[in-house]
């Protein structure tokens, strides 16, 4: 049981996330160009831009939602290609969380939680229940276990998503904006969460504009326009002075 609540991922050589020269198509349209990025284990990278800039994309590419086309993506050193049973793999190893939670309305929160578990990972229920309330408790929404999502607030089911994903032990967590859809009032309960996760030393790359959450625990920002890592470094240097036209009228439209 300790080993499945372990929330540092299983090591190995090199960085957890290696991007090198990746292109990316959508039809005609190259929506990534030559990016190449190194998440190292353990860090924590934000990556903001202007909306339309290919963030999304990126992110997805990492757990293969979205196939490049060209360059190389590697996770936790395996790189995906088009074979099937490698992609399996990195998707066990890589927790993502979404801007709309996307949790199933039609299953408890400790079903959500549990689906899975048992069905990827084979858990028996017991066993994958038990590690459901060990991350619900986690998140601090032990009681609504037995709720469904339409029953909870915006903050509430993203933190069950973040439960979710943590239930399947990843190495690395993906978050793609996960306040953007969220009323004000709920933005800190979930980047609390998001701290705690950080502080625990999970490998994350999060998409996020909360600029406070990126000063607080982001070993490097990333800077992205037009399908383009246009800068990126330790938040306070990026936030402060920033090298590039561009960020400075981002940032500046941020505040
Ligand atoms: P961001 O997350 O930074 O807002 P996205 O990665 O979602 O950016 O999108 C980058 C660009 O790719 C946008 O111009 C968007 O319209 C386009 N795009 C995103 N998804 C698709 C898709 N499935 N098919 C075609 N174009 C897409
Ligand atoms: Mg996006």
């Amino acid at each position: 049981m300790s080993r499945n609540l372990s929330l540092v991922g299983r090591a190995s050589e090199g960085p957890a996330v290696r991007l090198v020269e990746v292109d990316k198509w959508y039809g005609h349209f190259q929506v990534l160009h030559g990016v190449s990025l190194d998440v190292p284990r353990g860090s924590r990278v934000v990556i903001c831009g202007p909306s339309g800039s290919g963030k999304s994309t990126l992110i997805r590419c990492v757990n293969r939602l979205e196939a490049h086309q060209r360059g190389l993506i590697s996770v936790n050193g395996v790189e995906l290609t088009e074979q099937t049973g490698r992609i399996d793999r990195i998707r066990g190893d890589v927790g993502m969380v979404f801007q709309h939670f996307n949790l199933f309305p039609h299953l408890t929160v400790l079903e959500n939680c549990t689906l899975a578990q048992r069905w990827v990972r084979k858990r028996p229920r017991q066993e994958a229940e038990a590690i459901a309330m060990a991350f619900l408790e986690r998140v601090k929404i032990p009681e609504k276990s037995g709720s469904y999502p339409g029953q909870l607030s915006g903050g509430q089911q993203q933190r069950v998503a973040i439960a979710r994903a943590l239930c399947m032990n990843p190495s690395i967590m993906l978050f793609d904006e996960p306040t953007s859809a969220l009323d004000p009032e709920m933005v800190k309960e979930v980047l609390d969460t998001m701290v705690r996760l950080a502080d625990d030393g999970m490998t994350m790359i999060c998409v996020t504009h909360e600029m406070g959450f990126a000063r607080q625990v982001a070993s490097e920002v990333v800077f992205m326009d037009e399908g383009k890592i246009i800068e990126r470094n330790a938040p306070d240097t990026l936030f402060s002075s920033p090298s590039h036209e561009r960020t400075k009228r981002f940032l500046s439209n941020l505040l």
